[in-house]
């Protein structure tokens, strides 16, 4: 394989002065962000547009998943005032659409839920008009806990499935298909707009992927993210293929034709990625 990046992948470089203003609010609040973590390729782009993807619990989480550049170890932060400041920063941001993620934090008897339902219902006190869209970890599969997290009631649930069923132990290890499926269920059950995401080119069969939005589908799934793994560093998971943008459509249309609500497929697309505009399509689908 070419290990240049393709044309495709070319993003935007961080510029303009909307973008150092975002990096001010972020840095005024002390808020971690993935964005800066996962070393994200389209943080010219969204903060440009004055979007953000906080990430709270800290900036150490207690996995290390062979793809994610996120920080492994043993988390020493809890910060309780940190909700406060999340719903700050996202008022300063004037976000209309907020999408807050978290770390996995093993190590909390509550794997962090009442930091998480504290923070939804500071950002929606501080900003009501604000859409709050949580990407969550799988809280081990315990519902006790998500339903702390769903009880704050977030607008839109999202938990990644991020690869193929045969993939899933290589490349997140603890997490899994079944306690993945079993989170969006749940939330679906609730009643909740769910939403999930994948990653391309890390090593999956054209039949899995089939299997995997034929899966997506058939509990419940109403928006999906599909987009382009990029190896973070020589020590994460091998990347396999570049895929090309009229793949990323095909997979988009298959999804659409399945029922899938909404799809969001291209190379450069992450989970939060115009996270903004695909719920905008959702409400109108
Ligand atoms: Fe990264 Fe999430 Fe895995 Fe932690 S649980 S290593 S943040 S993908
Ligand atoms: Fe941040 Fe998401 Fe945009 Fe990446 S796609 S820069 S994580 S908001």
């Amino acid at each position: 394989m070419d290990g240049r990046k393709p044309n495709w992948l070319r993003a935007k470089l961080p510029t303009s002065p909307e973008y150092r203003k975002t990096r001010e609010i972020v840095d005024d609040n002390t808020l971690h962000t993935v964005c800066q973590s996962a070393q994200c390729p389209n943080m010219g782009e969204c903060w440009s547009r004055r979007t953000a993807t906080v990430m709270i619990l800290g900036n150490t989480c207690t996995r290390a998943c062979t793809f994610c550049a996120i920080n492994t170890g043993r988390p020493t932060e809890l910060d309780l005032a940190e909700p406060a400041r999340v719903a700050m920063g996202i008022q300063k941001m004037n976000l209309k659409h907020a999408v807050v993620t978290s770390v996995a934090r093993d190590d909390l008897k509550d794997g962090g839920a009442s930091v998480w339902a504290a923070t939804i219902r500071a950002i929606r006190y501080r900003n009501p008009e604000t859409a709050i869209e949580v990407l969550i970890p799988d809280f081990r599969g315990r519902l006790d806990q998500l339903d702390i997290v769903l009880d704050a009631k977030p607008d839109i649930l999202n938990h990644n499935m991020e690869t193929v069923k045969r993939l899933q132990r290589p490349v997140r290890k603890t997490a899994s298909w079944e306690i993945t499926s079993k989170v969006l269920s749940h939330a679906k059950s609730r009643g909740f707009t769910t939403k999930s995401g994948i990653m391309l080119g890390i090593g999956e069969e054209e039949h899995e992927i089939e299997e995997t939005l034929r899966h997506l589908h058939d509990i419940g799934v109403d928006i999906l993210t599909i987009g382009q793994y990029l190896q973070p560093s020589k020590e994460h998971r091998k990347m396999f293929r570049w895929v090309t943008p009229d793949e990323f459509d095909h997979w988009k249309e298959f999804g659409l034709k399945l029922g899938i609500g909404v799809i969001e497929s291209g190379p450069l697309v992450r989970s939060s990625y115009h996270a903004d505009e695909q719920s905008d399509r959702y409400s109108r689908s």
